[in-house]
């Protein structure tokens, strides 16, 4: 049976037609995945068993779930498959914002980070990426108004089920999650994020830029082997000037690594080219990893120095430290 919930709307009713049933059928579904998130076809009351006996939806297992004293909540999911992925729900005053994973590991190999140690088993689809958002709605009975595809895995490596997740999380007729209210990360895959652009899906974008110079970047991330400081640069004002959105810069700070005053002028450069938001936050700690977290106090001397240069900058608040904090931490422990 093929999974309905990774459809669009036009997509479904085709399916619906093509099924001999009638076209009406095809919204009534979309509005029971998509507004509704039911977690199963047997929940749809008003549409008949003999239908759904025919179509099939995506349902992701909870496996663990922990909660930190900050509320923020880590998820474990299950898929059908019995690969692991995680998520993390953040509590804010203005809503409830969930970092969603886009791969089952990742290939993109950062020094620094957890999620990529047993390399990328597969793509997520849009199904399983929708429901990271549905099953912790529903977990804890509130809507969602933030999402950041920044959990584990490389959203532009898996670029065509990012478009379609984008489609269907904005759609009217579904969530309706705002544009405005979603952030996609990528490490800096410099012609995808011009497409990205042209695809004009209206969301912000934010890069993991971590270090000023090719010679730093190429120790922390292998990807800066293929893409250069200036190509990265060059894709995120072309993503400024298509979509009039200002560009995140990530800066995770490495002690000794990224995070002298030095490197704070370079950057506040090259944000200053796009008029970039550079978005700090001390590296955090993976067993595996040999990178120590900038202290406190070195954090705040480099906001200021990029402060100084006119850098719209933050800090961000690093939310749940008493659980398994850090990207693909949960997962690993499972998985060992
Ligand atoms: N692949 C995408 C999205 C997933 S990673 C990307 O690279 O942006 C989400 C963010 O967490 C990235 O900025 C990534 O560099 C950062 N990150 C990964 N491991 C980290 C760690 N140990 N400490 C701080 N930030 C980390």
């Amino acid at each position: 049976m093929t999974d309905i919930k990774s459809m669009t709307l036009s997509e479904l009713s085709d399916h619906i037609e093509s099924l001999g049933e009638p076209a009406y059928r095809a919204k009534q579904l979309y509005g029971w995945i998509h507004q509704k998130c039911v977690a199963s076809v047997d929940d749809m009351t008003n549409i008949p068993k003999s239908l759904r006996e025919k179509v099939d939806i995506t349902n992701l297992n909870l496996v663990d779930v922990q909660e930190s004293s900050d509320g923020t909540r880590k998820y474990l999911f299950g898929l059908s498959d019995r690969s692991l992925i995680e998520s993390v729900l953040m509590r804010y005053k203005y809503g409830n914002s969930v970092c969603i994973s886009s791969q089952v590991g990742c290939r993109m190999g950062c020094k620094f980070c957890a999620s990529t140690l047993d390399g990328l088993e597969r793509n997520l689809t849009a199904a399983e990426m929708l429901d990271q958002i549905y099953s912790i709605s529903r977990d804890i009975g509130e809507r969602i108004s933030h999402v950041v595809v920044m959990g584990t895995g490389e959203p532009m490596d898996n670029y065509d089920n990012l478009i379609r997740f984008l489609h269907i999380i904005t759609d009217q007729d579904g969530y309706g999650l705002s544009r405005r209210n979603i952030t996609v990360s990528t490490c800096g895959i410099a012609e995808k994020i011009k497409e990205f652009a042209d695809a004009d899906t209206g969301v912000t974008l934010a890069i993991s830029l971590h270090a000023p110079t090719d010679e730093i970047r190429r120790s922390m991330m292998p990807i800066a082997n293929k893409y250069s400081i200036s190509d990265v640069i060059n894709a995120a004002k072309y993503y400024f000037e298509h979509t009039g959105r200002r560009v995140t810069f990530e800066y995770a700070l490495a002690k000794g690594v990224n995070d002298s005053s030095e490197c704070a002028a370079k950057l506040a450069d090259l944000a200053k080219l796009v008029s970039g938001h550079v978005n700090l936050i001390p590296v955090n700690p993976v067993t595996e990893r040999g990178y120590a977290p900038t202290a406190d106090e070195g954090v705040r001397a480099f906001k200021n120095k990029l402060e100084k240069q006119g850098i719209n900058v933050t800090i961000r608040r690093e939310l749940g430290q008493d659980i398994d904090g850090a990207c693909g931490q949960l997962r690993k422990r499972h998985m060992e």
